[in-house]
């Protein structure tokens, strides 16, 4: 058994249970952002590796798709077992690989457990239906059916909560996953493989390949004994892989990026509201899909909101990741922290105002907040992934609608009001896969229906969710 969390060796691939060396030997750096110093030498998988572990997983589906819904959920329950007890391993590299806060990395850590315990209740929810028949005698069913290989792709800001529902529930249903894990988490979806092997999960069922998506992706996704692909990340990539889905008819799940609305009317509670707007955007210094980076208020509360929100965000804890005061940490990497410096200083140079924010310490980027953005701005559209978020007055309910509707992402969506009419109407209206009333637009759990529109994604997840998209019906007669 090779130590996941052992940071002073090369890591290792997980294929058909074994940790192997990736062909060609070749490692890369796992940078902690922090500071940019090395956190760990990863495994440079290639598209060789990739076919080996996608043929583990084949050879191991023969088996596995045929296990009982009592094996696979005692496997998950153990899983979650052993997860439970690498508690500290897990927080401490969501601290140190993707410069998690300690109150995310623990947010992150619960839920994740939580969608693994979630997971092994799936494996007797596989059902199927008897069917009345037009033939007399003829008994007529459906059942569901395990599809094969599953490939699963995760994100660098939720590497532990993704890389457990996205395998987690596929496994359950009786399917094998390859994941590819993101280039800023290798040793995050390793303590992951560690879990699994404890746990006892047959060998080849599960399977990690580390290294760099725009390299060896397609040697997964477009693999023809993959018959489908569970996606989360940015839209582009998402684009490119549902352009492949398609082509070779895969099945396939997206879930992408966001730029949600978050809608304050005049009569809801400012203090409330701006905590939410607060957690809305600022958790994780603003790396989570559903952030509220469009707050509409309502004309006579805009002052007042904008007053109470910049004083509430530039309070946010700076300081050590380890402490539970600290809200915002470093951007992940260089060309992220790219990103988010030219759309504060594209929307300054053309005319909008920071509130709040707007510097640097180190790679760590204050909460911004902006007023006076306008369309010919980069902010205005665009998913930033930062700490960044612009407020914009209106003067109607029905224009806070209209403006949440006018984008082409549909992820989350809050709006704030003790108005329960407008309240649904909104919440039926707004064109996002996603809304919260009263409540941040960041939020999940394991077994609602979770995803977007649009830009923001094709397909739902959740356990009820993944059970359709993750099985295929049959359907079976026999005549008496
Ligand atoms: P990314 O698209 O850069 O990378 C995501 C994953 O795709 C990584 O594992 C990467 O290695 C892999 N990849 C890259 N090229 C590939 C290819 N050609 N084929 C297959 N895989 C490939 O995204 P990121 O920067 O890691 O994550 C941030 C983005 O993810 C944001 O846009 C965010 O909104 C989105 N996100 C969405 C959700 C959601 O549930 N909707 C959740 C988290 C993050």
């Amino acid at each position: 058994m090779l130590d996941a969390a052992d940071l002073t060796t090369d890591s290792k691939l997980w294929i058909g249970g074994d940790w192997v060396s990736p062909t060609g030997e070749n490692y890369f750096d796992d940078l902690n952002p922090e500071d940019d110093s090395l956190y760990g030498r990863s495994a440079a998988g290639t598209s060789e590796d990739m076919r080996k572990a996608v043929d583990a997983a084949n050879e191991a589906f023969g088996k596995y798709g045929s296990s009982t819904a009592k094996e696979r959920e005692a496997w998950i329950i153990q899983a979650a077992e052993v997860m439970a007890s690498m508690q500290s391993e897990f927080v401490s590299a969501l601290i140190d690989e993707i410069g998690s806060p300690f109150n995310k990395a623990m947010f992150e850590f619960n839920k994740a457990l939580s969608m693994m315990r979630a997971a092994a209740g799936m494996a007797r929810q596989v059902t199927g239906k008897t069917i009345p028949s037009d033939y007399p005698g003829r008994y007529s069913m459906s059942v569901r059916q395990p599809l094969g290989v599953v490939a699963a792709i995760t994100p660098f800001n939720v590497p532990l909560i993704k890389g457990v529902r996205l395998t987690a529930d596929p496994l359950a249903v009786g399917n094998t996953v390859v994941l590819l894990a993101s280039e800023f988490a290798p040793r995050i979806s390793l303590l992951l493989a560690q879990v699994y092997e404890k746990a006892g999960i047959p060998a080849g069922a599960f399977n990690v390949v580390t290294g760099f998506g725009h390299e060896i992706g397609d040697s997964l996704t477009g693999h023809p004994n993959v018959p489908m692909v569970t996606f989360t990340g940015s839209s582009v990539v998402g684009q490119h892989i549902n352009e492949l889905c398609a082509k070779q008819k895969k099945r396939v799940t997206l879930e992408l990026g966001g730029k949600s609305p978050f809608v304050v009317l005049a009569d809801a509670d400012l203090k409330k509201a701006a905590q939410a707007a607060c957690h809305g955007i600022f958790l994780y210094q603003g790396q989570v899909c559903m952030g509220g980076s469009r707050i509409y208020v309502e004309a006579p509360l805009y002052d007042k909101f904008v007053e109470i929100y910049a004083n509430a965000a530039s309070n946010l804890g700076m300081g050590d990741l380890r402490s539970s005061d600290t809200m915002i940490g470093p951007i992940i990497s260089e060309r992220q922290r790219n990103r988010v410096r030219i759309h504060i200083e594209d929307a300054r140079d053309k005319g909008a105002t920071i509130v709040t924010g707007g510097n640097w310490k180190g790679n760590r980027c204050e909460p911004t907040i902006l007023t006076d953005v306008s369309e010919e701005m980069t902010v205005c559209r665009e998913e930033t992934f930062g700490p960044v978020t612009a407020v914009y007055k209106v003067d109607t309910y029905e224009e806070a609608l209209e403006k949440s509707n006018d984008t082409e992402y549909g992820l989350s969506s809050t709006i704030f009001t003790e108005n329960l009419n407008k309240a649904l109407h909104y919440a039926h209206n707004v064109s996002a896969g996603m809304c919260h009333v009263n409540a941040s637009p960041v939020h999940d759990e394991p077994h609602v229906p979770f995803g977007g529109n649009g830009e923001s994604g094709v397909g739902r997840e959740g356990t009820e969710a993944d059970i359709d998209a993750m099985t295929e019906w049959k359907w079976i007669t026999i005549q008496s």
